[in-house]
Formats: C-alpha cells, structure tokens, sequence
C-alpha cells in the first residue's frame, strides 16, 4: 500500500475515533510520521499505533496525538509549551497549528534528533531546550498552551500551573486512584484551576531532573 493509502486510512480511523477538528487532521496528514520513527519501524509510520523511539522511550499513538491536540484546542496566536519533546512528531503537529511552540526534552540525545528533523522540515517556529520540564520554561511564561506528553504524578508541576496564562489550558496525562493514568484538562482561570478528567490512557514516565549536566543553550529549529 502506498503511503498516501494508509495515510488516508490513518485519517479515517482517526475521525471514526473522535477526531472532528479539521485544522487537527489537516496537520497530522501534513507531517511525515515516517520521518519521525526509526528506519525499522518504517513500515507502520502511519499506523494507529505507538512505536519505540531511541533511549528506550516512545513516539505516542496518532490518535492520542491527535486527541491530545484537539482537547488542547490551539489556535493560530497561540504560544505553546510542550514538555517531552520525545521524536518531536507531536512538536512539529502543534506548530502547524499555533504561533510557535518552545519544546522542553530531559534525554539529550533524542533532543538533537528532534532538532535534526525540525530543520529538514523547515519548522522554523519550534524552540527547543534540553532541560528538565518539570520546572518549565520560565523565561518564555505565560503561556496560552500548554501539553505534557509524559505521565506521572497526582498533580500537575506547580512550576507548570504557574507558568500558564490566565483563560489557558493544559492537557496532561495524570495518575489516577489505581496509579492509571487519564488525559486531564487544566483550565486557569482568574481564581485558581479548574480540572476536568477526559480519558485514560498510558504514557512513558515522566521523570524530574536530567541525566547528565543541564545545558539550558536554547535552540531554535
Ligand atoms: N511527544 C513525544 C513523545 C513523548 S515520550 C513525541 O511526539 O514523540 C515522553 C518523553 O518525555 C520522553 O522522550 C522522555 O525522555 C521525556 N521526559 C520525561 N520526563 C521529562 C522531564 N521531566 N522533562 C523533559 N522531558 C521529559
């Protein structure tokens, strides 16, 4: 099969799972998954499934991507934060979306890889940073948006809330009762935070600090 045939069954299955936002399913066609997945793997690019990436991690589920953008509800004047820059896929579908997106990622190694294909793409609006996520990007707050694509944790970093506008939102996957987590939406509003529970799901940990010596050099795809 060609990969525009399973790029459209891609999308199908996609709207068939809940994914009505057009401007979302337009982005996800856009980008090349299969630019995103290691050569051996090439073959399910553009399945509905999540895949292994380097450094024992993950490049989450299209659907999940795409339900995580839609519930995120980005537009055009949008500056985004997303912590996990991971293969960079769910980066590079945001910022087709929103005015520029600042992506945060603790394992160095994936972050350059990330970068590589921001520049072949020619994604000029993604600013990259290796870092632990957790505490944000305070030099860049507020942000209208913001997605952590990592889980773990009752609660959401306080560092994260704090750094969100007033009226923004953040979507992340939180653990519930059983330690299972569910995508959570956060609202701030003038008062404090309202919290709604969307769907479980399940992620690779999210994980405090970085591995080695923090290099906060900021670079712009
Ligand atoms: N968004 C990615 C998938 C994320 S997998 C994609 O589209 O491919 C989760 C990523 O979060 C992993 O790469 C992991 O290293 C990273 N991560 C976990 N804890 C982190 C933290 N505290 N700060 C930054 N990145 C973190």
């Amino acid at each position: 099969m060609s990969i525009d045939a399973r790029k459209i069954r891609l999308i199908m299955s996609l709207r068939r799972h809940g994914v009505t936002d057009t401007r979302v399913l337009a982005a996800i066609e856009r980008i090349p998954r299969d630019q995103f997945v290691p050569q051996t793997f090439q073959d399910q690019a553009w399945e509905d499934t999540a895949l292994p990436i380097d450094q024992g991690q993950t490049i989450s589920q299209p659907l999940v991507v795409a339900l995580m953008t839609q519930a995120l509800d980005v537009h055009e004047r949008h500056k985004v934060l997303e912590i996990g820059t991971g293969s960079g896929y769910q980066a590079a579908v945001l910022s087709r979306l929103c005015r520029r997106v600042y992506t945060l990622e603790r394992l160095r190694p994936l972050l350059l890889d990330a970068e590589r294909r921001f520049h072949a793409l020619r994604l000029h609006n993604i600013t990259t940073r290796h870092g632990d996520g957790t505490r944000g990007w305070p030099e860049q707050a507020p942000f209208e948006r913001i997605m952590v694509t990592a889980g773990g944790g009752r609660e959401p970093p306080k560092d994260l809330t704090d750094q969100l506008a007033v009226g923004g939102v953040m979507v992340i996957p939180l653990e519930g009762d059983w330690r299972e987590h569910r995508i959570v939406r956060i609202r701030r509003t003038e008062t404090g935070l309202d919290r709604e529970e969307l769907w479980p799901v399940r992620f690779v940990p999210l994980l405090p600090d970085v591995p080695a010596v923090a290099d906060e050099r900021v670079r712009t795809a």
